[in-house]
């Protein structure tokens, strides 16, 4: 019963760039479009769709005049930070931005409407973004943008975000702090790791309060670990939850050669992944399941993640099986020694969480 699967893309994505030596590179989301194109992937079940930018109007579902108008002034200028020394305020990043902004809207407004079921802006996924400031290479949040207009313009009430960039999701933490939207973030915790946050005791406020869950994974985590905690934790939520969308920040930086994380996945992780949370969205939110991009700063490896996620999504069989097969990683054979530490903070977390949600 699966659907249409759109991938969502402009060449305007690749205006959103920090210059040549940033680890932040937009070209990686055109070379995944180019190898599903060459993979012979987009028919009537994969569709492209070009997205025109967000307005001002959208981005106030989130932002902040002023730091809208921050972002603007600082664009026109071309030069500093838009943050204290991750996010260059190079010319053209707050059109840019839009772009990236309407790639979600139009990918929100493709699945609301019924013309695809599942959609995929690999230039989303911009998570650090806060209210009134940018972080970490993200100048707006895309993914709190789309949940404010899901509910604007759809009436949603129940919309989950899934987060499995390396990195904690803290601005989209942060600015749902306090709100009954459930926001599950896997990622690497550790003394002096970016951005600091996703503890397993941050678990929200007021009427948010079970609705923020982290998973801190150390160092090192591979395949098998990871998945133990992804299967012990998400799935039981989201069938509890019962989310009328699901939204999955798919930032793949978490991939054993990722240079600037260090957490052990390969491409086994992000097919099972992908396969877990399309079959979730079909049994539980009507098949509606919008996927984001994030970080990856290897771009070989995640062109190889995003289009093996994209292929698992859609259902579509490439034509050419061999180049197809050989994204894959081979397994690591080496030990995993995380594995009884991810158990102790599963338990820990499932003690604090389920309760709250009458797991
Ligand atoms: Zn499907
Ligand atoms: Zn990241």
């Amino acid at each position: 019963m699966s659907g249409v699967t759109a991938f969502v893309y402009s060449d305007d994505y690749l205006n959103y760039q920090f210059g040549p030596t940033h680890p932040f590179q937009p070209i990686r989301e055109k070379y995944t479009f180019d190898l599903l194109k060459d993979l012979e992937i987009f028919d009537e079940k994969a569709k492209h769709y070009k997205p025109d930018p967000a307005s001002e109007e959208d981005l106030l579902l989130v932002h902040s005049k002023d730091y809208i108008e921050f972002v603007k002034k600082m664009s026109e200028k071309g030069r500093g930070y838009l943050d204290y020394g991750d996010t260059p305020a190079t010319k053209g990043i707050y059109e840019a931005a839009c772009s990236v902004v309407g790639g979600n809207l139009l990918a929100a407004d493709l699945i609301m409407n019924g013309k695809v079921s599942h959609a995929f802006n690999p230039a989303g996924g911009l998570h650090h973004a806060k209210r009134d400031r940018a972080a970490g290479f993200c100048v707006f949040n895309d993914i709190a943008i789309v949940t404010r207009y899901l509910q604007k313009n759809y009436n949603l009430e129940r919309i989950a975000i899934v987060d499995i960039d390396g990195h904690h999701g803290d601005g989209t933490q942060q600015i749902f702090y306090n709100e009954p939207i459930l926001k599950i973030s896997l990622h690497k915790y550790g003394f002096g790791f970016y951005p600091g946050t996703g503890d397993v005791i941050e678990i929200g406020d007021g009427p948010g309060r079970g609705y923020s869950v982290n998973i801190p994974l150390p160092e090192g985590t591979s395949d098998k670990t990871y998945l133990y905690a992804f299967n012990e934790i998400v799935p039981p939520l989201i069938k509890k939850y019962k989310p009328e969308i699901l939204i999955n920040q798919f930032g793949v930086d978490a991939h054993y050669q990722d240079p600037l994380v260090g957490l052990s996945l390969t491409t086994k992780s992000y097919e099972k992944i992908s396969s877990t949370m399309h079959e979730l969205a079909h049994e539980i939110s009507g098949g509606r399941y919008l996927i984001v991009g994030g970080g990856g700063y290897n771009i070989k490896n995640v062109v190889r993640c995003w289009t093996i996620m994209f292929v698992t999504v859609s259902g579509v069989r490439p034509k050419n099986t061999q180049r197809y097969e050989e994204l894959f990683d081979p397994e690591i054979k080496e030990e995993d020694r995380t594995l009884e530490k991810v158990k102790e903070t599963v338990e820990r977390l499932k003690k604090m969480i389920f309760p709250l949600h009458k797991i």
